[in-house]
């Protein structure tokens, strides 16, 4: 080695998002050097940050795709991953609205499709019943989902960053990846920040979330047919002003690009509504209040008393999107050396929802693929 020789480390993960953090400690766990570059100065302050803290059950993926099959390994692994190591959490359950007798329907295709996903524990309920669990629903019938919850994503963060830690993993911040190569004995990567620095890896997992398209983008030796599009889809929330009546999560039948304008619950209570889908050309996490107004409308579907003007413009997220507007939701993208051909490489792209759910058991597969190829 001379002095121009990068400094060598066996693995490298981009992004200390909750699926970067979870790759990083598998991948720690199962014995490997590890380094996590973050570009901002913080765990988890992009999309990690910006989601509703919801733990899916796994309803709505088409069955056999990795969102259907992580989403309900990753909730049974973060379930007792929460017990284990005291992540507040809790099962509080969630209803799926039919507000008309058209969306009746709706539900009835939604547990099956359900089922078929093996998530057997939606119980339909007529809206008699469902407004015997909440008062104040209009309901014309629902489904409750038992295995839904609510979690605590920056203590679930925490947790996997000491995991990482005790096993000798390390993350690097304010280090973002600015480009790199291919080389026949790994990946080199340059990285920017107040130290810039040459790195080669063995193996090398993108978790960047928005910045994973970018970063394969810039990297010499990824084949361009390799690396998707990316879109844009913002989701704008607002806040409840006071005390929902409501104990569980609730959701009206889905849209195309997202769940519609559901209600979530954080750990203290508080009520949020979205998040709305808005298809957006550049990053932006502005929340326009004037969006407020279709809010009322869509939440008065299922809750008629909302009383004017308690809703407050609080935060949005952005769902890193593959496919364009009108097309259907992609499946997540999580390519290794069989998908793509490169050596110790893998890439995670439009891991929107259920990422945080999954995140766990994405982990996993990671480590797996990389092991399979080491
Ligand atoms: C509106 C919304 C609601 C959602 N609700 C839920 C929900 O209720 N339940 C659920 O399961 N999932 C939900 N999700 C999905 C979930 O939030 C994401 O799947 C998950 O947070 C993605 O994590 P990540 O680590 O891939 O990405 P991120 O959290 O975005 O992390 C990527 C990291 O990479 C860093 N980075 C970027 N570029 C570079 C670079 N060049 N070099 C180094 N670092 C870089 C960023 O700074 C960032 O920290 C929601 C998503 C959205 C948008």
């Amino acid at each position: 080695m001379t002095s121009d020789d990068p400094a060598f480390i066996d693995c490298v993960v981009a992004g200390a998002g909750v699926v970067g953090l979870a790759i990083a400690r598998a991948l720690a766990l199962a014995g490997r050097e590890v380094l996590v570059l973050e570009s901002t100065g913080l765990v988890g302050s992009e999309t990690s940050a910006r989601n509703s803290e919801v733990i899916h059950a796994g309803i709505y993926y088409p069955a056999g795709t990795l969102k259907a099959r992580l989403c309900v390994a990753g909730r049974d692994a973060l379930y007792a991953y929460c017990a284990e190591r005291t992540i507040p959490h809790r099962k509080c359950g969630k209803l799926i609205v039919a507000t008309t007798e058209a969306e009746t329907a709706k539900l009835a295709a939604i547990d099956t499709h359900a089922r078929a996903c093996g998530v057997t524990t939606l119980q339909p309920l007529t809206g008699t019943e469902a407004r015997a669990l909440e008062p104040a629903l209009n309901a014309v019938a629902a489904l409750l989902s038992p295995a839904t919850g609510i979690i605590d994503s920056h203590a679930l963060m925490l947790a996997l960053r000491g995991d990482l830690e005790d096993a000798g993993g390390m993350i690097a911040f304010n280090a973002p990846i600015l480009s790199g190569e291919i080389v026949p004995d790994g990946i080199v990567l340059r990285v920017g920040g107040a130290e810039p620095m040459s790195l080669r890896c063995r193996s090398f997992v993108n978790a960047a979330g928005h910045g994973a398209v970018p970063i394969a983008r810039a990297i010499a030796g990824i084949p361009a047919q390799a690396i998707p599009p990316a879109y844009f889809c913002k989701g704008s929330y607002f806040t409840l002003a006071g005390r929902a009546p409501f104990t569980r999560l609730i959701y009206p039948v889905p849209e195309q690009a997202g769940l519609g304008v559901h209600l979530t619950l954080d750990l203290a209570g508080q009520a949020r509504f979205g998040p709305d889908t808005e298809w957006i050309e550049a990053m932006n996490y502005d929340v326009n209040p004037a969006r407020g107004e279709v809010f009322y409308d869509a939440i008065r579907r299922y809750w008629p008393a909302l009383p004017d003007g308690v809703l407050t413009p609080a935060y949005a997220g952005i769902r890193p999107k593959i496919t364009p507007p009108g097309s259907p939701a992609a499946d997540f993208r999580i390519d290794g050396p069989d998908e793509h051909g490169v050596a110790g490489l893998v890439q995670l792209f439009g891991i929107e929802s259920p990422g945080l759910t999954a995140s766990l058991a994405i982990g996993d597969l990671v480590a797996e693929k990389l092991a399979a190829t080491a």
